[in-house]
């Protein structure tokens, strides 16, 4: 009968020998495997709810198809379908005999590892044990003889030209895990080929790898009798190889084996397009501890197999930035195994695990996550511990400060939210405004598209094609603010939701069917993040808008284009949301011939604007993503690189000219090219009512302006020049005029206001009062009051400026040093100002008060500072920051005026401060030209802080929304009054634009060039 003996030749001994080391063996697993469950047992949730079917399914799929492992390195995928199948077979195999062995002949006295069955199975497992050969013989000359960056471990970009310990340990356990397969995969075929020159059956021919091995021994001179002892020999060592694998599988590499089947089944079908959100009660919105991370999360951790695949995609890596995804993960994943998912005792994990910069290298494109085979997310992992860093304040100036325009104004360029729609005013035609009026089409713009003058441009030329092609469109104008994708993957998570909130409410107020925008930024967020917060409408991609205007014949080709075009995929537009046809098909439809660049669609290389960094400068000497890009186009000898995102523009723009590519081709957007090729003209007839109207109006505007100015100066010339007045005849006639006696020069001090009173609460330490004055934030477009005494309040915005901001900062650092007492920030403002309140109030201040009364509207320095002594006399504070000045009328002299009345000593333009609670506070002073006093000063006191002095922190929107919980106390200040006031605005006036000019060059060159200035102004 066709079969073989299992326990060839082993006594009773032996083979019970065998059954405890094979238990031992199974046990050590399982110890592994619970050390791991246990892990992701005390891990979060995941933050998105997994489908577990679903998953089951697409894992299912990617494992046997081994489509993931195939994409762009076939060799690889081909070696390892080789071992995977193999390694299955095998394992199929050996559950097979233990089920015959061990449970259905003992059971039932009966064996069905025989006959044709076992003919069947033989050449089976002869083929995988065949395939797993080849396979991991194949990975093993691709690691020793490509020469593969993405498998060295060695992290140029950090500079290392030699392997840290941990990669050593990882090169090493790579080589075992291959070398242990091959062993036991070798091990059986010469068991085979030692048991078929020993029992020479029959049917040697259904083991045809076994039977060559063994002719092979055969040939080196083997008999049957050497053939007994190999196999005696060769069955333990066999046999212990294969128990010794299956214990040691989670131990090292081979776990992702088991850990990859999870990674897959709990992908997140959105990943990327759409983030996690905060989990529900986390007090903290982001990760700083690997204990925080959810299961998920440790699963992808545990799945990675260093491939290096993601290493090779990412474009902060291939430039030289201090990210690898590949090395991130593995950094975590040794934490993690090292803390066993608890927090790190000595490990900080961003700081000592993970580097800051390395978190904020990431351009979020998804070229990692897009190419990982074992679906690890890699963007939503770097993001979580992003929002750590925004809640901590560790961000760069200039992300601060856009994050900081964002929450004030709504869009990343710090512009007054009004201008939003200023770009749509160069148009011949009125574009409708979806608050006012019905449209199908609401045209979300983004900020890029609104604001930057280059995009500005697109902009207007995608407005035409509208038009041409009659599509019934309109704007939010003013009612849109930035859509918030890149803010979340900034990790501003609290300023998304604000955002996401705003533009749903005018969403939900504007009548139309549904959404297109030039912004595939805003295109994903809108389409995959905006669904969880409310209802929103489709929307589409301007590309694929543009085609289907085409291919209706809505536009029309007039003149096909002759031009050799290579497309950007856009990573929003192409890579998370499969938008790879649209702006083909528009290509060819205007007659282009489009080229590939090498990487294009799913592998293009993302523009370096991505997950903020667009707001963050580059690194000097170091190449730009976007100038990479810049030099794969310029191999293709083409006439236009073509662009269909405003940030790509933007990015490929300067690229093209910091490349040295500025003669080679043209960027362009693809509406521009659209235009082209239907010679839109700017002007339609039927737009010559409309704007003959609008240069009727400009050119009234103008006339009555000259006009008027030109009466005003008549008028005064001819006055001047008008006889002085004749005396009267008779002096009876004219009243006399009694001049009332001076009055003595008895001036009244100013004094601190009589506010209301209210409950302070006792010292507990010492109290740092802050002034936190209001300032408007205006854009070019505003208009004054009546009075002319304001601004509108409708275009006025109040922001903590950045000289209260570091007064704040000032007082919460003493008062972190000193480690105890509390700061009470005052501001003199209507309601509008509690905007400032909070985000001192979320940065850390303890309490704050608002002085206001409408008869303080354009109040002087002296003025507000009689207010702000009336809280300092009732909350009798240590000491009293005010920055330097602000914009608005309570300026550099608050701080004086406030010593004065309160008869505190006074420190200005202070740029260090050491107090340690006590009563002298030393103060360093700078002065014009840098000379710096430092001197004491007795507390309490009056100190006015400059910038630079400290860096302030930042307050996330979820932190001003909590300190929605803190008080402020608001006080009447109809006491204040204007008795004491110098002054009041009477009249605001915009200064002219471009007048002014920056002189550069050294001191010498400068005064050089401002006496020549003056020189030509006298004529001289
Ligand atoms: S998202 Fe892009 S930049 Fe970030 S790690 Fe992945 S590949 Fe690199
Ligand atoms: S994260 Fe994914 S792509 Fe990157 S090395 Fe690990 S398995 Fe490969």
């Amino acid at each position: 009968m066709e079969t073989r003996e299992l326990f060839w030749g082993l006594g009773s001994a032996g083979v019970t020998a065998f059954y405890v080391l094979g238990f031992s063996a199974i046990a050590v697993f399982l110890w592994g495997l619970g050390r791991h469950i246990a892990k992701y047992r005390r891990a979060a949730p995941p933050a998105i709810a997994i489908a577990i079917g679903a998953g089951l399914h697409r894992m299912l799929v990617d494992v046997l198809s081994h489509r993931m492992l195939r994409r762009r390195d076939s060799f690889a995928g081909h070696a390892h379908a080789g071992i995977f199948f193999g390694f299955v077979l095998l394992a199929i195999g050996t559950a097979t005999i233990t089920l015959d062995y061990d449970i259905v002949a003992p059971l039932f006295g009966v064996s069905f590892w025989k006959g044709g069955f076992y003919l069947w199975f033989s050449l089976i497992l002869d083929l995988a044990g065949l395939g797993l050969i080849a396979g991991v013989v194949l990975m093993m000359v691709r690691r020793a003889a490509f020469g593969l960056a993405k498998l060295d471990y060695l992290r140029a970009y950090r500079g290392e030209t030699a392997l840290r310990p941990a990669a050593r340990a990882w090169r090493v356990e790579d080589w075992l895990f291959m070398a242990a397969l091959l062993l036991i995969a070798v091990t059986g075929f010469l068991q085979e080929a030692a048991g078929l020159l020993v029992d020479r059956p029959a049917w040697a021919a259904w083991s045809p790898v076994g039977l060559g091995v063994a002719r092979l021994l055969a040939v080196f001179g083997m008999d049957q009798a050497g053939a007994a002892e190999l196999r005696a020999a060769n069955w333990w060592f066999h046999g212990l190889a294969a128990l010794a694998f299956v214990a040691a599988i989670p131990l090292y590499k081979a776990k992702h084996m088991i850990a990859v089947l999870g990674s897959l089944a709990a992908r997140d079908p959105l990943a990327l397009r759409r983030l996690p959100k905060v989990p529900d009660g986390r007090a903290a919105a982001g990760i700083s501890s690997v204990a925080e991370f959810s299961w998920k999360d440790m699963v992808n951790f545990d799945a990675c197999t260093k491939c290096g695949r993601c290493h090779e995609a990412c474009p902060a890596q291939s430039v030289g930035y201090p990210l690898s995804p590949r090395d991130l993960i593995l950094d975590l994943r040794l934490h993690n195994d090292r803390s066993q998912g608890r927090p790190g005792a000595d490990e900080r994990l961003i700081g000592d695990v993970i580097a800051p910069e390395t978190l904020w290298a990431c351009r979020s494109c998804g070229a990692c996550q897009e190419i990982c085979p074992v679906g690890i997310e890699h963007p939503a992992i770097i993001v979580q511990m992003r929002r750590h860093l925004v809640e901590q304040g560790e961000l760069d100036p200039l992300l601060q400060a856009t994050l900081g325009a964002v929450a004030d104004t709504g869009n990343s360029f710090g512009e007054n939210f009004r201008k939003r729609g200023s770009w749509a005013r160069a148009l011949e035609f009125r574009v409708k405004d979806l608050r006012r009026e019905a449209a199908d089409l609401l045209w979300f713009v983004g900020d890029y598209a609104s604001f930057d003058p280059r995009n500005q441009k697109v902009s207007q030329t995608v407005a035409r094609l509208l038009r041409a092609a009659g599509v019934d469109f309109g704007l939010l104008y003013d009612g849109e603010r930035t859509a918030g994708n890149d803010i979340r993957r900034v990790g501003e998570e609290g300023l998304f939701e604000s955002l996401v909130e705003h533009n749903l409410g005018q969403m939900r107020a504007a009548a139309f069917a549904s959404i297109v925008t030039t912004d595939p930024h805003s295109y994903n967020t809108i389409k995959n993040e905006y669904p969880e917060y409310g209802e929103t409408k489709p929307i589409r991609h301007y590309s694929s808008l543009l085609a289907e205007l085409l291919q209706a014949g809505r536009l029309k080709v007039v003149k096909p284009l002759d031009r050799r075009v290579t497309l950007h995929d856009p990573c929003h537009l192409g890579r998370l949301n499969g938008g790879y046809e649209a702006p083909r098909a528009v290509l060819e439809a205007i007659g282009c011939e489009v080229v590939e660049m090498p990487r294009n669609r799913g592998n293009s290389f993302c523009c370096g604007a991505g997950g903020g960094r667009i707001w963050m400068p580059d690194r000097p000497g170091v190449e730009k993503p976007s100038e990479n890009r810049m030099h794969e186009a310029a191999a293709l000898a083409i006439d236009v690189f073509v662009t269909c995102c405003p940030k790509d523009l933007t990015m490929f723009e300067d690229a093209r000219k910091t490349s040295g590519h500025e003669k080679d081709f043209v960027v362009g957007d693809i509406a521009e090219l659209v235009a082209e090729a239907i010679e839109l003209k700017s002007l339609d007839l039927k737009d010559l009512p409309p704007l003959a109207e609008r240069i009727t109006d400009a050119v009234a505007n103008r006339i009555a302006e000259v006009v008027a100015t030109r009466l005003d100066r008549l008028l005064a010339t001819r006055l001047a020049a008008a006889p002085p007045p004749v005396a009267a005849s008779s002096t009876d006639a004219v009243p006399v005029l009694r001049v009332a006696p001076a009055p003595a020069w008895t001036p009244a001090p100013v004094t601190a206001a009589d506010l209301p009173a209210y409950e302070v609460p006792a010292k507990a330490g010492p109290r740092i009062l802050v002034a936190v004055k209001h300032a408007a934030v205006l854009g070019d477009d505003y208009a004054f009051t009546e009075d002319g005494r304001d601004v509108q309040p409708g275009d006025l915005g109040y922001v903590l400026n950045e000289w209260d901001d570091a007064a704040l900062e000032e007082a919460l650092l003493t008062v972190e040093r000193i480690g105890a007492g509390e700061v009470v920030a005052v501001t003199v403002g209507p309601e509008q100002a509690e905007e400032s309140l909070r985000k001192v109030l979320a940065k850390g201040a303890h309490r704050a008060v608002r002085v206001w009364h409408d008869s303080l509207v354009g109040a002087d320095p002296v003025t507000v500072a009689r207010a702000l002594a009336g809280v300092a006399r009732q909350e009798q504070p240590d000491l009293i920051f005010a920055g330097v000045q602000s914009s608005d009328s309570a300026h550099g002299a608050t701080g004086t005026a406030l010593a004065r009345i309160l008869g505190l000593p006074h420190a200005a333009v202070a740029v260090k401060l050491e107090w340690d609670g006590a009563a002298t506070l030393a103060v360093t002073r700078e002065l014009e030209g840098g000379v710096r006093h430092r001197f004491g000063l007795a507390s309490p006191a009056v100190v006015t802080i400059q910038t630079g002095i400290n860096k302030p922190r930042y307050a996330t929107m979820r932190m001003v929304k909590q300190a929605k919980a803190k008080p402020i106390v608001v006080l009447d200040g109809a006491a204040v009054g204007r008795e004491c006031a110098g002054y009041v605005v009477r009249r605001a006036l915009a200064p002219p634009k471009g007048r002014a000019q920056m002189i550069q060059g050294s001191g010498a060159e400068v005064a050089a060039a401002i006496a020549k200035i003056i020189r030509e102004k006298r004529g001289a």
